[in-house]
């Protein structure tokens, strides 16, 4: 039987993968693929349908349903223009913290959960374990869902997911959900001075920013529900964030772009956001086409993640207090592959080590003593199962 790594050499063999959520993360795959079966335990994977890209999964433990599943990302956000002191991809310890990309946001995570499938295969359990590892969470959490829907067929159904997103270890129960669009408005040049033959794709594009506002305004006097009450602001919002059209004072703007995204309260019904804000750009675009039917506005779909919702004595909230001790409600404002779990009917919760803050920052770091209480919480999960 080969050496079994610690965690944090596995952390160091993973952070050594360059895997940018643009490029492949096929080299870290296959080793984790290699490594896993070295120690006797079978994975599988599900491939990007075109690009070379792979989640793994595995199980171990009895073969029967009930597992607690590990889940974490294998992609990580880009280093380019960031001033690092360090190779971004070596693990450098200094000032008890552990430095490189992914070290908090989650490779950390990632080394401790494949650690803890090694260490359970070695000891035995008698409930199962499961590993799920997925690409593109950086991009808008698009690697899970197909994942999700991959292992349910190979594996026996896990019953409680630990997402170890960076929460310095606290039980996460909820966050909320969002969907982007990238919006380009079509308009038609014409000399300003003959305004109504022409189309402003600036002027239709300020229509979709009223309805923004507005839309924003009437949600904010509405009484927040219990959930709504737990996130800071306590209501759904609607954002644009940049913009960009016209070439010139004088002439109807040809072309506008700008990028909306809704951030929905968990438990809304993020569909009906969505085609709220659709409607309202058909709308936008009939009265454009009354004046010049070859203008539109084109909607791309940036991203679409469902919220955490609070569970009813949730499962994988129950085992996560039980193991840290913490009893607090928390809830964070960033989007994990969390709602997607429950949204294929596994309880889930937030709890991985490191803060939030250091994530996709230049030399980002974990705490060495973040990184420790992860495989202390591990070593406590395994005794438990
Ligand atoms: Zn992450």
């Amino acid at each position: 039987m080969p050496k079994r790594l610690s965690p944090l050499e596995l952390m160091t063999k993973l952070i050594s993968f360059p895997t940018v959520s643009r490029d492949t993360n096929l080299p870290l795959i296959d080793w984790v693929e290699d490594y896993l079966n070295s120690h006797g335990i079978t994975a599988h994977r599900y491939y990007h349908p075109d690009q070379p890209k792979a989640a793994l999964f595995a199980h171990v433990g009895p073969w029967e349903e009930g597992a607690v599943v590990l889940s974490g990302h294998t992609d990580v956000v880009p280093v380019d223009g960031q001033p690092w002191d360090t190779d971004p991809f070596t693990v450098v310890e200094k000032d008890g913290r552990y430095y490189g990309r992914g070290t908090c946001d989650m490779k950390g995570f990632d080394a401790i959960a494949i650690w803890a499938m090694v260490e359970a295969q070695a000891r035995g359990l008698k409930r199962p374990l499961q590993l799920a590892l997925s690409f593109d969470e950086e991009i808008g959490c698009t690697g899970a869902p197909p994942m999700i829907e991959a292992m349910q067929p190979v594996l026996p159904k896990g019953s409680a997911v630990i997402v170890g997103e960076p929460s310095m270890m606290k039980a996460v129960t909820g966050h909320k959900g969002g969907q982007g669009y990238s919006v380009h408005v079509r308009g038609f040049e014409v000399h300003s001075s003959l305004l109504p033959s022409g189309v402003s794709a600036i002027l239709e594009a300020g229509r979709i920013l009223e309805w923004v506002n507005a839309t924003n305004a009437e949600i904010q006097t509405a009484e927040p529900t219990p959930v709504a009450a737990m996130f800071v602001p306590p209501f759904t919002t609607l954002h644009v964030g940049n913009i960009q059209g016209g070439t010139a004072r004088n002439i109807t703007a040809k072309d506008c772009r700008l990028d909306f995204e809704t951030r929905v309260v968990p438990g809304e019904d993020s569909e009906a956001w969505k085609q709220r804000f659709v409607d309202h750009v058909r709308e936008v675009e009939a009265r454009m086409q009354s004046v010049r039917p070859e203008t539109g506005i084109d909607l791309e779909p940036l991203f679409d993640v469902p919220g955490l919702r609070p569970e009813e004595d949730g499962e994988a909230e129950a085992m996560v207090r039980a193991i840290t001790g913490d009893n607090a409600a928390h809830v964070v404002s960033y989007g994990t592959e969390a709602g997607q779990f429950q949204d294929a009917g596994y309880s889930a919760v937030v709890c991985g080590p490191g803060d939030i803050e250091q994530a996709h920052q230049p030399n980002e770091f974990i705490e060495i003593a973040q990184f420790n209480a992860g495989v202390d919480f591990m070593g406590r999960l395994l005794s438990r199962l």
